[in-house]
Order: structure tokens, then C-alpha cells, then sequence
């Protein structure tokens, strides 16, 4: 199977619009500047100067003089909690969250109940996600079996029914030996090994960043070298291997080095930097509002600047949400006994835009070079604007404000580490695989299209 071949949804009505006057900005193509979109059966067909293009007779045409056109995003790490932790989110609404939020891909975490470390498991996932996902959505299976860090999973048979890669995320693997004969497997198997890393001897039962804020809340710290000493570990394996590694979530200024250090030794190393460690700081988490208690924990200013910095050079390529759905009960627990992470598919963009770009610390193109790029290390197709190619495509109103979660989300849990700001950016319309998967204010007559998918 190839990449592309691994990636499953339940597919629509090919889109037959007219986009008028949007400003296309695609920067792999270098596409910067006001045209018309034509798509034609689910393909983008035309890009011609603004007011330039007709509707073909009948087709819906979408008036976005104003607004922007971009690839839509593509998502490497999410939680969909299915299978065993419907309560939290399933593929149709983790999906349905995704194109609300722009994502045309989504790459599905195997820490579920059971986990998928079994062919039985995956393939009655990708069997769900061919009848309800809203956006073509892959899975990784585990590295070893539930998750336990002690007998290897089949890679090679995983890979064969659909894994895109492995990874024991929500846990390091804790064993070098046993990271070192996953790295063995992979070349047989295929597949990018991906890893969350933090040495639990380190970690210990800390619950947020260990710093001056943790100190003054007199709670116990994670510190940053939990992470960093992790990434040298596996970078010095892979290195020995001659293998490939992807870390998730870089948190800490020590970890950016780190893999800066290693690219620069030649080793195959990739990293991605997710939404919150980007904006937010350990200070947000003063109030001890559970919604800020995530893993990696929101570390310091120093260290939220090294991940930007981090993502500006290319050290981190890619942005990943790590949107991690619970319920309301259990984020409801004071902020020790509540479980770690936040949702992020429906903020991504807006929060990043709303507090990176804006500003002038980021530039809009590069933020939409590192959220479209996050498939290409698993080997999926990056989406363009490029004409001929399928239609995969985010219209965004950069002016438009709201504030998260005032109309509810579309995901099924609400613990958003952005609830209640007000945000700039609205997705008013996504096409995933060539289908509208999502149509909002700006896009009404677009409405009956998602309906009939
Ligand atoms: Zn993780
Ligand atoms: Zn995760």
C-alpha cells in the first residue's frame, strides 16, 4: 500500500464551485496573490485572475474577495479515542472537529482501549473511518504490545493492513533495547516511528512544567531535560541504525537543540510543535485550570520561544495539534488528579494566527508551510493548490473574530486550553479529497453540500 492508499474517509460528491476573487496564498507552488478557483469534479481546474472565471451552469459560486485560500491543513497527531473511549470522541466527530478547523488529513493515535496493537483492531478502525470519517483520516499502530513497552508488535503484518507508522504515544518506550529492535523491524516493515518522549524516572508524578511557576503553586515539576535527554537517547539509536525517528510534541528549549544537534550529525530525525506550546506558558496554568494540564507540560517563556524559533528554522518541520478529548467529569477533578491534554483541532489556525502572525512573529506563509506539511513525513501527498491536483483547500477569513467555544464545538469533549479567547480567523469553508466537508458563514450556499456527503 502506498501512503496515499492508507488514509481512509467515507468520500462524497466530487465538488463542482466557483471560489471568486479569494487571495491564494500556497507557498510550496508560490501562488501569492487574488484569483478565481474553479473546481470541477473534486479537482482543482483553473486559477484565473480575479472576476475572470464562469460557474459552470448550476455550480455554487463561493464570494471570497477578502478572504484567504490555502491548502487545507493536514493534522499528524490526534486522538480520536475510539475504539473504547466513545465518551470522549469517535471518528465522526474527531473528524468533523478536523474540517471545522480546516484539516483535509488526520493521523490517528494507537493509545486507545484495546490498543492498536493487533490487526483485528486496526483493521476495524480503518473499517469506521471508511464509513464516518468527514476527512481522509490514517492510523499509527503501537510499537510494543499495549502500549506495555516489553514484546514488540507486528510491525510488518500492521503496515500491510494500513499502519502508517508506530508509536506508543502517551508513553515513551521506555527500554533502548526494545527501541533499538522496533528500529531493527521498521526497515522491514516500513513506516516512520514516531515518539513521545519523556524519562519517567524524570517525569516522576510531576503535573505541569517544573519551574518558578510550579514552585510558587507547590506542585510537582516536570522538568524540561525529561524530554531532551529522551530525544539525544533515541537519536543516538537511530543513529547507529541508520534509522528514522519523528519526535512529537517538542516542548523545551533543550529539545530543539537536540534535534537540531542531531540533523546536523546527518541523522534522520524529524519534530513537531503543536498549537499551545507555541502560545501559551506555564503562567497560564497559575489558576490551575485543567484545561492548561497537558503532556508535555506548557513550559517556560524561554522555552516557548525556542519552539518558535524552533518552527521558523525548520528544526521542527511540521505543526500537530495532539488534540486529546476527555470528558467533562474527569477535567473537572482539581488539577493533580486530571488527566493531561487539550483539544486543538478546531483553534489550530486561529490561535496560531491570532498570536504568531498577527504580531509579526511568524509569517502567515510559513505557518501554512509547517500545518500542511505533517503527512509528508508519514509519506502522504502534502496538499497544493497546484491545478490538476485533487481538491484539498481551506478559505479563511483573517478579519473575522470569535471567541472558542461560544457556539460549542463539534468535537465531542470541551477541554480547550483556548476556551472563552477571542480568536481571529474563521474557517468558512474545507475541502478534503475533493468533497466540502465544511461550509460556515461565509460559504452558505454550500451548506446542502456537506449535508449530502
Ligand atoms: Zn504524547
Ligand atoms: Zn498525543
Amino acid at each position: 500500500m502506498s501512503g496515499h492508499e492508507k488514509l481512509f474517509h467515507r468520500g462524497g460528491r466530487p465538488a463542482e464551485l466557483l471560489i471568486r476573487q479569494a487571495h491564494v496564498l500556497d507557498p510550496r507552488v508560490g501562488i501569492d496573490a487574488p484569483h478565481d478557483v474553479l473546481i470541477r469534479d473534486g479537482q482543482i481546474a483553473e486559477l484565473g485572475e480575479p472576476g475572470a472565471l464562469e460557474a459552470p451552469s448550476g455550480a455554487p459560486q463561493v464570494e471570497a474577495a477578502g478572504k484567504h485560500l490555502f491548502p487545507a491543513f493536514v493534522d499528524p497527531h490526534v486522538h480520536l479515542r475510539t475504539p473504547g473511549q466513545e465518551y470522549k470522541e469517535n471518528v465522526d466527530t474527531g473528524t468533523r472537529a478536523a474540517a471545522v478547523g480546516g484539516f483535509c488529513q488526520v493521523i490517528a493515535m494507537p493509545n486507545t482501549s484495546p490498543t492498536v496493537d493487533e490487526v483485528s483492531v486496526l483493521r476495524s478502525l480503518t473499517a469506521a473511518a471508511a464509513e464516518q470519517a468527514w476527512v481522509p483520516t490514517g492510523f499509527l499502530a503501537a510499537i510494543t504490545v499495549g502500549l506495555q513497552g516489553s514484546e514488540l508488535t507486528e510491525m510488518a503484518a500492521l503496515s500491510d493492513a494500513g499502519a502508517l507508522g508506530f508509536t506508543d504515544d502517551g508513553k515513551p518506550v521506555v527500554s533502548a533495547g526494545m527501541l533499538r529492535k522496533a528500529l531493527q523491524y521498521q526497515r522491514l516493515a516500513g513506516g516512520v516511528i514516531a515518539l513521545h518522549e519523556e524519562d519517567p524516572g524524570l517525569s516522576g508524578d510531576g503535573v505541569m512544567h517544573e519551574g518558578a511557576v510550579s514552585a510558587r503553586l507547590g506542585v510537582t515539576g516536570i522538568p524540561s531535560i525529561s524530554e531532551s535527554t529522551m530525544i539525544d537517547r533515541d537519536a543516538a539509536i537511530a543513529r547507529y541504525e541508520d534509522a528514522r525517528v519523528h519526535f512529537q510534541h517538542i516542548s523545551a528549549r533543550e529539545s530543539v537543540e537536540a534535534v537540531q544537534f542531531w540533523r546536523s550529525t546527518g541523522t534522520r530525525v524529524s519534530a513537531e510543535a503543536t498549537p499551545h506550546h507555541l502560545t501559551l506558558t506555564d503562567e497560564d496554568v497559575l489558576g490551575l485550570d485543567s484545561n492548561f494540564k497537558m503532556n508535555p507540560p506548557l513550559r517556560s517563556e524561554a522555552d516557548r520561544q525556542a519552539v518558535i524559533e524552533g518552527l521558523r528554522s525548520g528544526v521542527l518541520e511540521c505543526i500537530a495539534t495532539d488534540h486529546a478529548p476527555h470528558a467533562r467529569h474527569e477535567k473537572e477533578m482539581p488539577f493533580e488528579q486530571a488527566p493531561m491534554g487539550t483539544t486543538g483541532l478546531e483553534t489550530a489556525f486561529a490561535a496560531i494566527y491570532t498570536e504568531l502572525v498577527r504580531p509579526g512573529v511568524l509569517p502567515l506563509d510559513l505557518v501554512v508551510e509547517r500545518m500542511t506539511a505533517g503527512g509528508g513525513l508519514y509519506g502522504l501527498p502534502i496538499p497544493t493548490l497546484a491545478v490538476g491536483g485533487p481538491a484539498n483547500l481551506v478559505l479563511v477569513d483573517l478579519e473575522r473574530e470569535w471567541t472558542v467555544g461560544e457556539g460549542g464545538y463539534e468535537s465531542r469533549s470541551q477541554n480547550c486550553c483556548f476556551h472563552g479567547r477571542r480568536l481571529h480567523g474563521t474557517v468558512e469553508l474545507t475541502l478534503a479529497a475533493g468533497g466540502v466537508v465544511h461550509a460556515g458563514l461565509g460559504a452558505r450556499a454550500l451548506r446542502q453540500e456537506v449535508r449530502s456527503i
